[in-house]
C-alpha cells in the first residue's frame, strides 16, 4: 500500500463547486487508502477560486495548488498538473463532479489488475442538453473514423495513467493538445471503466462553444492527416470527370455537332483537377513537416528483458 496516487484537477472559475468537490474527492481517496496527492491547476480563474484553493492547500498538506497567469485552457491545465505529478498512477479528473470521485476506486482496481490506462467510458450523460449529447455522439464517431489509431468512443479525459504512461506523456510537447488522442496513440493495455456522467454539482460549463470547437478540431487535425489526403482523391475524381466529359463531347460532336463551348468547360474541369492534385502533393509534404514539427516520440517500448 505504499504506492502513491496523484490526482490532477484543472479548475477554471469554479468557486461554487470547489468546497464540495474537494470534500468528496478527499472522502473518496481516504476510503481507497493509498497515499495520495491532489494537484489543482487554477487556469486563470477570475472569481474566488484561487482564494478557496489556497485555503484548501494551506490546511491540507496533500494538496498542491498551481495558478496560471491567465486562462490557457483545460488541456494545458491538465498538462501542467501532469508535469507536477509524481505518483505511481496519475488520475485526470474534472472539478465539477461530473466525473464522480467514487469511480476512482474502480480505476485503481483495474490498475491493480494490470491496466496501464483505465479510461472512464460514459454509459449515460445526465443533465446535458440534447444538442450537446447529439453533437458529442456524432463527433466521437467522426473522430474515430478519421483517426489512424482507435480512439475509444464516448470517452473524455477522465482516466488513470500508470507512471510509465504518464512519463511518456511528458515527451509530447505539442501546442494544440488533445489528451485522449495522445492516450490512444500510446497503445499499452487500456481498459474501460464504465460510469454514469452526472450533472455539474454547481456552476455552469466553462467550455464555451469556441473552446469546444477548438478541441474538436485539435482532435481531428492532431490525429489524422486524412483531410490532406482527401484533396488528392478529390482531384483524381475531378480529372476523371473532365476526361469523361471530353470523351462524351467528342462522340456527341461526331454524331450531331456538340456546342463548341463544351470543350472549354471540360478544359477548365481538367485544369481544376490538376490544381487539386498539385495541392494534394503539397499536402503530402505538409503532412511530413507536421509530423516532424509535432516531435512526438517515434515509438514506445513497453517492456525490456535483459
Ligand atoms: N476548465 C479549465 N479551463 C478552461 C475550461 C475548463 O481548466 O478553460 C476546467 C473546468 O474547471 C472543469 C474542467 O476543465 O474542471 C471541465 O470543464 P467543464 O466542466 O466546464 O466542461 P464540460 O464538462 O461542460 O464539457
Ligand atoms: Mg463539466
Amino acid at each position: 500500500m505504499d504506492k502513491k496516487i496523484s490526482l490532477v484537477i484543472p479548475v477554471f472559475n469554479e468557486q461554487e463547486v470547489m468546497p464540495e468537490s474537494f470534500r468528496r474527492t478527499k472522502a473518496a481517496m481516504e476510503d481507497i487508502g493509498y497515499p495520495y496527492e491532489i494537484i489543482y491547476v487554477d487556469d486563470g480563474s477570475r472569481d474566488g477560486t484561487w482564494e478557496i484553493l489556497s485555503s484548501i492547500a494551506g490546511e491540507n498538506p496533500e494538496v498542491t495548488a498551481l495558478r496560471f497567469s491567465r486562462n490557457f485552457g483545460h488541456q494545458l491545465a491538465v498538462t501542467a498538473g501532469m508535469d507536477a505529478a509524481d505518483g505511481d498512477a496519475v488520475i485526470i479528473m474534472d472539478a465539477d463532479l461530473q466525473d464522480p470521485p467514487e469511480v476512482i476506486a474502480d480505476m485503481i482496481k483495474a490498475w491493480e489488475q494490470g491496466a496501464d490506462i483505465a479510461y472512464g467510458k460514459r454509459l449515460k450523460r445526465h443533465g446535458e442538453t440534447a444538442m450537446k449529447k447529439f453533437t458529442a455522439w456524432c463527433y466521437y464517431r467522426l473522430l474515430s473514423a478519421m483517426s489512424a489509431y482507435p480512439i475509444p468512443l464516448d470517452t473524455g479525459d477522465f482516466r488513470l495513467l500508470d507512471r510509465a504512461v504518464a512519463d511518456k506523456f511528458k515527451e509530447f510537447r505539442e501546442h494544440n493538445r488533445f489528451l485522449r488522442g495522445m492516450s490512444a496513440w500510446m497503445g499499452y493495455n487500456a481498459v474501460p471503466v464504465e460510469y454514469v456522467r452526472h450533472e455539474r454539482a454547481a456552476g455552469k460549463t466553462k467550455y464555451t462553444l469556441k473552446k469546444m470547437l477548438k478541441l474538436a478540431a485539435d482532435g481531428i487535425f492532431g490525429f489524422s492527416t486524412k483531410p490532406l489526403s482527401m484533396i488528392t482523391y478529390l482531384g483524381s475524381g475531378v480529372i476523371l470527370a473532365g476526361l469523361a466529359g471530353i470523351v462524351i463531347t467528342a462522340i456527341w460532336a461526331a454524331a450531331a455537332g456538340a456546342a463548341a463551348w463544351l470543350w472549354g468547360l471540360w478544359a477548365l474541369v481538367l485544369l481544376d483537377g490538376i490544381i487539386l492534385i498539385c495541392m494534394g502533393v503539397q499536402g503530402e509534404y505538409i503532412q511530413r513537416i507536421y509530423d516532424e514539427a509535432q516531435g512526438r516520440p517515434l515509438y514506445v517500448v513497453k517492456e525490456k528483458i535483459n
